[in-house]
């Protein structure tokens, strides 16, 4: 049979706030067990929440970034069920009006092309606290740090229908929570995490199959793996004539399977009903229009300028835009040597290369922007071979100066002085007799690669200076003018 896969994805993004949602304790991530936990997290009885505007803000922040529509009266609700890590015994959320309702976000795939997500809402809750299993034996500790850490809840349609496309959609979310500055969007350390519903039906049909949900998968790669290893899962299922059982799963990394953890909960099971210890939050058109005003420029736009003002192609801005910080550096080696693509293939290939090699990101490359220009500015006037621009640019990694004190200290400069080039093809050509007489006997296609000996030694000869582009065309006069 021909399924066909149908994925929904629910991604918990951690907003940047200082403080928690509903209290003054740190949100901020690291500290040692229950250190950031106050009365309010710890659910004392009488304690009142106080909710966190900046939360509100990131929300709002978040529904303009994807053109939703916010919701002008929102309402927190109580979400009941038993767990060690909730002492409360219920997650203050938003289930019925939430703070974002359905929007719009269009995300880039591989080929340029853009591939339209149909988001159902965005909500704000609280996180909940967290069972240690591996530090007390037999027992498992409870560390609510990170009870009352403010969430979004970012819920689209079911309208996934390949791992690539889920990736490429948590990849831009990733980029656009980056921009906005509402999330540090660590997947590691939590920041953002996501579950995946999925399900399967008969290619053409339009009903929706029985879905499992994957929870809290934590990076790009395992989010695809976990994928495929569910519809390989249910496509057994399927073919052997069995029915699908509606479950929450959890990707087991390790042995590349799903394990089931629990039934599925249905709404009905959390009793679900409107928090009394908070207001409503209402929002009107001046706070939206407030907010609106701080937004940046957001990666589709930006992705649009790069390619029409600095001529990039689809591909390179499609790597480049997403780091925010690799953007701007682009912009700022542009701005000094005003070749942006010398400057894209340089940030894309030797210098990702080395930030790579030595775990670091852009913003703390030893190659500041101004340099990287100097030294697109040292090929691009001919000073420099890109054989030799990339020894300077080693020499620049190493800290050895800008490119023109490099070329000046290790005698690094392009021979692009004819008379010396031409003496130099001579004496190769003289002291070649056998290579010279292959050469003439060969024929066209032959002959280009035979010239590479040429190359290769007048290279040698000068020490890797040799001018390209005038050595071959130097080169193939002197040989054809032979016999
Ligand atoms: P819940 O509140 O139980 O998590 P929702 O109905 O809100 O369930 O759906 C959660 C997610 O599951 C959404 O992203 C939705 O698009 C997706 N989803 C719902 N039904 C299916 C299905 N049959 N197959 C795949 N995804 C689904
Ligand atoms: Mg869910």
């Amino acid at each position: 049979m021909n399924w066909e896969i149908v994925m929904g994805l629910e991604v918990h993004l951690q907003l940047a706030t200082q403080s928690k949602i509903f209290s003054g304790s740190s949100a901020q991530f690291g500290a040692a067990p229950n250190e950031q936990a106050d009365a309010v997290d710890l659910g004392m009885p009488g304690m009142l929440p106080v909710l966190n505007e900046q939360a509100v803000r990131y929300a709002v922040k978040f529904g303009l970034g994807i053109g939703a529509r916010i919701g002008d009266r929102s309402v927190f609700d109580r979400k009941n069920y038993f767990y060690p890590d909730l002492p409360k015994g219920y997650q203050v959320s938003q289930f019925f009006s939430p703070i974002v309702c359905e929007g719009m976000f269009e995300v880039p795939l591989e080929d340029g092309t853009l591939f339209p997500i149909r988001i159902t809402r965005a909500h704000l809750e609280e996180d909940a606290g967290k069972s240690v299993h591996d530090v007390f034996q037999q027992e498992t500790g409870i560390d609510l740090n990170r009870a009352g850490t403010p969430l979004l809840e970012i819920v689209t349609e079911p309208d996934f229908r390949s791992a690539e496309q889920a990736v490429a959609y948590l990849k831009a979310l990733h980029s656009l929570v980056t921009y906005l500055g509402i999330s540090d969007g660590n997947m590691s350390e939590g920041s953002m995490r996501c579950d995946i519903n999925v399900s399967l039906r008969e290619k053409g049909s339009q009903t929706l199959g029985t879905r499992t949900e994957i929870k809290n998968v934590n990076s790009f790669r395992f989010v695809e793996r976990a994928i495929h290893s569910e519809y390989e899962r249910q496509a057994d299922i399927l073919e052997s004539g069995g029915t699908i059982t509606q479950e929450t799963r959890l990707y087991d990394a390790e042995q590349n399977v799903t394990r089931s953890m629990r039934s599925k909960e249905v709404a009905n099971d959390y009793r679900y009903f409107p928090e009394p210890d908070l207001l409503p939050i209402v929002i009107d058109s001046d706070y939206i229009e407030a907010v609106r005003a701080t937004l940046p420029e957001l990666p589709g736009a930006k992705r649009t300028r790069f390619t029409s003002d600095y001529g990039l192609s689809d591909y390179d801005a499609a790597l480049i835009v997403p780091h925010h910080a690799m953007a701007d550096y682009f912009e700022a080696v542009v701005q000094f040597c005003k070749a942006p693509k010398p400057a894209a293939n340089w940030i894309l290939g030797d210098l990702s290369g080395a930030l790579n090699r030595n775990e670091m990101g852009i913003e703390e490359s030893p190659i500041t922007p101004e340099r990287l220009a100097g030294l697109i500015v040292r090929i691009e006037d001919g000073t420099l071979s890109s054989k030799l621009a990339k020894q300077v640019f080693d020499a620049m990694w190493e800290g050895e100066g800008d490119t023109d004190e490099i070329v000046a200290t290790r005698g690094l400069k392009q021979v692009s002085d004819s008379a010396a080039l031409e003496a130099m093809v001579d004496e190769v050509i003289a002291n070649s007799p056998d290579q010279v007489t292959q050469y003439l006997a060969a024929d066209e296609a032959k002959r280009k690669k035979l010239s590479g000996f040429f190359v290769g030694q007048v290279m040698k000869a000068s020490k890797g200076q040799a001018n390209p582009q005038m050595l071959n065309a130097l080169l193939l006069e002197k040989l054809n003018n032979q016999s």
